[in-house]
């Protein structure tokens, strides 16, 4: 028999795999089963990305192992989409780290920072990643609460200083996955200054930049002042330009770490497809309406999912950003249950809170990327099952 590492006995089975399971269980049995547990964009990748990723793979010189940094054009493109969108100026050479979608190196940025015992700062809840990063790297994770009556950000002020003194990094993501909610730059000057104070990284995951309504504008934490010094920031075409099966990202700011990070990776994988990098340029110089059609898609999802719950009295806000609608479950119902109940009555299948860290518990995240027509098929069937209650 071969034997596994302990290491990985205590990781959780994926999010999702738990959740594939259980909508294979319904299909089987011949329910017509929508699914809004999964954040995945459903439209397709723009016309242009498309043509400009065709025509590069065409040319031999992209068949090549690509540059572990990226290649340099790429980078300048990242950098003018920082410096147009946010005012903020990046060295192409020292602060830009392409990356194989941001996943990647949002797992494998502990291995840079963090030695067995070491903390990290991860919300709760959060996207699982972060903390799966820090316990394969040896560190522990310590959980900040993110709860409605702090508008979902955590409390700086409430962490021990014996623990910040330990801690390595501070993981934080807005607009945020599962919450919805969106930071002020005011808390990102907070943050700045609690790295400094402590000598940690901030590394704030901003996959849902982008995807903002009520003509909402998501602030980089890299446009307060001196950030660079303590603070990086990830974010990836997966989200704004519907490529999540592309696989390309970046993390950008501390030169620190971006040459930490680039060290541990240029040990472990080969760079990005460089055709898939000519995309990316595309997608950041290219125009960008696109952008500005799927913000009116999900804004116009989002409305027709929140009005039937508004409808049935749940007390939330409707969400500033991101691709989620984060409910608080109806009295006597945890979000395990509600989630079932939702399942078995409406066909409907939704996350429970609780799957993303302790403090998730009560609510449930429904996701706006299935196509229009199953959406309101499943808001419908979602209304009248709680008309029933
Ligand atoms: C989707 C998502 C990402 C992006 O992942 P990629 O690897 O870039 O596709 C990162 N963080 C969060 C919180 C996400 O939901």
């Amino acid at each position: 028999m071969v034997r596994t590492a302990r290491r990985i006995e205590t990781l959780p089975p994926y999010l999702f795999a738990e959740m594939d399971r259980k909508i294979a269980e319904r299909r089987a049995a011949g329910a017509d089963v929508i699914s809004l547990g999964i954040g995945d964009p459903d439209q397709p990748t723009p016309r242009h990305i498309v043509d400009a990723a065709t025509e590069a793979i065409a040319d031999a010189s992209t068949h090549r192992y690509p540059s572990y940094s990226g290649m340099p054009a790429f980078r300048d493109s990242i950098a003018g989409w920082y410096l147009q969108r946010y005012g903020v100026e990046l060295d192409p050479g020292a602060n830009i780290l392409p990356l194989i979608g941001s996943k990647e190196g949002i797992a494998n940025l502990a291995k840079a920072f963090v030695d067995p015992g070491d903390c990290v700062f991860v919300p709760d809840p959060a996207y699982p990643v972060y903390e799966i990063g820090t316990h394969l790297a040896g560190g522990l994770a310590y959980p900040m609460p993110c709860v409605a009556d702090n508008e979902f950000l955590p409390l700086l002020d409430a962490i021990p200083i014996d623990v910040a003194e330990r801690a390595k990094i501070m993981w934080l993501n807005y607009p945020s996955n599962p919450t919805s909610a969106v930071a002020p730059l005011e808390f990102f000057v907070s943050a700045v200054d609690f790295a400094r104070a402590h000598d940690l990284l901030i590394a704030h995951d901003a996959a849902y930049s982008e995807i903002s309504f009520d003509g909402y504008v998501s602030p980089s934490i890299l446009q307060v002042p001196g950030a660079d010094d303590v603070a990086v920031e990830f974010n990836s075409l997966s989200k704004t330009y519907n490529m999540t099966g592309w696989r390309v990202g970046w993390m950008v700011g501390c030169a620190q770490a971006v040459e930490a990070l680039g060290r541990v990776k240029t040990n472990i994988d080969s760079g990005i497809f460089n055709a898939v990098q000519h995309a990316g340029m595309a997608a950041l110089n290219g125009p960008q309406d696109c952008v500005v059609e799927l913000r009116k898609l999900y804004e116009s999802r989002r409305d027709r999912v929140c009005e039937v719950f508004e409808n049935y009295g749940f007390d939330f806000a409707r969400p500033k950003g991101g691709v989620f609608v984060w409910l608080p479950v109806p009295e006597g119902y945890s979000s395990e249950s509600f989630t079932e109940r939702l399942l078995m009555d409406a066909d409907v299948v939704v996350s429970p809170g609780s799957a993303y860290g302790p403090s998730g518990e009560g609510y449930i995240r429904i996701s706006l990327t299935t196509p229009d027509d199953r959406l309101d098929e499943a808001v419908a069937r979602i209304g009248k099952s709680l008309a029933s209650a």
